[in-house]
């Protein structure tokens, strides 16, 4: 067998720049990286002080002069700066410097502007990039699940995120018709801290709604009767409190987020012409991102659309593996790739 070189030279990588999480996959060694899209800011200059899982154990837990900050919040790039210096962070962290520059493959929600996708492209050059290939997220998606898109079918896929869901339906390795909303696991956590305020003047914080959402949210009513102890601030004592909070209350408090992705979801089948409409009838759709992990999301959406739902199996990895696919094989999937205007 002949000894390849250039197979060792060769430092390829592969990033879901997520609104939640971000992945590193390195060609040959999988998927490396897999931290929150997160940094902790040193308020005073603007220093970043940690990244990714190191920062969100400081949310809602800095002191005063440090700050977390996402720079990808509700799916746009909302801290440039921010963006390019964690970007750079993790294609460092995984590149050999004394090796090739690095080939790059980036997956970006699909509803980010040309200028945001050329920062994207930028922030990956000044990180050492020699080649950057930006992807959406939705056939990255499909592709990391392992569906037909080349072939003359309908797929549909739909992409619960942090910031976005990403509505999907691909043929011919194309997208066909596609929905992008600003609705995902955070406005699911926004839902939860409010539903406090409101009914407990109970002040909770972000990762204890995101806790709470994960063990007992759920989007179908749900026969198991269970109920978890809450911890969180008094809005009128100031002190701290506990409160009991039961499964049907965190389902109500999730319902408005749920059922924006269920009509999104029912909309973009509106919008799907026939032919592919009797493809995904038969095959179904294909639910990823971590919110898919919502506990009856799909069998909600299988109730009220009539069609198989198929949770991906790791849905919160198949965006990086799909980004991953593209990046071991450029010439094949070419035409997927978006083309970004240099000026
Ligand atoms: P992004 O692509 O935007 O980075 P991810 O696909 O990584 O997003 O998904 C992150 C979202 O999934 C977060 O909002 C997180 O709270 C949510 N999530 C993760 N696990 C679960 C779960 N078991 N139930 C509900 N939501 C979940
Ligand atoms: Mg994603």
């Amino acid at each position: 067998m002949a000894f390849s070189f250039q197979n060792i030279m060769t430092n390829d990588i592969a990033i879901d720049l997520g609104t939640a999480n971000t992945l590193v996959y390195v060609k040959g060694r999988g998927i490396v990286i897999n931290e929150p899209s997160i940094v902790a800011v040193r308020k005073l200059d603007q220093e970043i002080v940690a990244y990714g899982t190191e920062a969100k154990e400081m949310q809602g837990r800095t002191p005063g002069e440090i700050t977390t900050v996402r720079p990808l919040k509700d799916g746009v790039i909302a801290d440039f700066e921010l963006a390019e210096a964690m970007i750079r962070h993790f294609i460092k962290r995984v590149s050999m410097s004394h090796l090739r520059r690095p080939r790059v493959a980036v997956c970006i929600p699909s509803g980010i502007t040309e200028v945001e996708k050329r920062a994207v492209r930028d922030s990956c050059e000044h990180a050492g990039a020699r080649e950057v290939h930006l992807i959406d997220e939705p056939m990255a998606a499909a592709i990391g699940v392992g569906l037909p898109i080349e072939q003359p079918v309908g797929s549909m896929v739909v992409d619960i995120g942090g910031g976005t869901t990403e509505i999907a339906v691909i043929s011919l390795s194309g997208i066909v018709t596609s929905i992008s909303i600003r609705i995902g696991g955070d406005e699911m956590n926004e839902a939860i801290v409010q539903h406090f305020k409101r009914n407990y003047n109970l002040l909770v914080g972000e990762n204890t709604a995101e806790y709470i959402k994960c063990t007992l949210g759920s989007a179908a009513p749900y026969s198991e009767k269970a109920s978890m102890s809450v911890r969180g601030r008094d809005l009128v004592a100031g002190i701290p409190k506990t409160v009991e909070i039961t499964q049907g209350e965190v389902q109500e408090a999730l319902a408005e987020a749920v059922n924006a992705v269920v009509d999104a979801t029912k909309l973009c089948l509106e919008r799907t012409p026939p032919e592919l409409s009797s493809d995904i009838l038969d095959r179904g759709i294909v639910l990823s991102g971590g919110g898919s992990l919502l506990k009856g999301l799909d069998e909600r959406l299988r109730r009220e659309t009539s069609l198989p739902i198929i949770v991906a199996e790791d849905p919160l990895t198949c965006v990086v593996r799909g980004t991953g696919k593209v990046l071991e094989d450029i010439a094949r999937y070419h035409k997927l790739l978006s083309k970004v205007k240099r000026y």
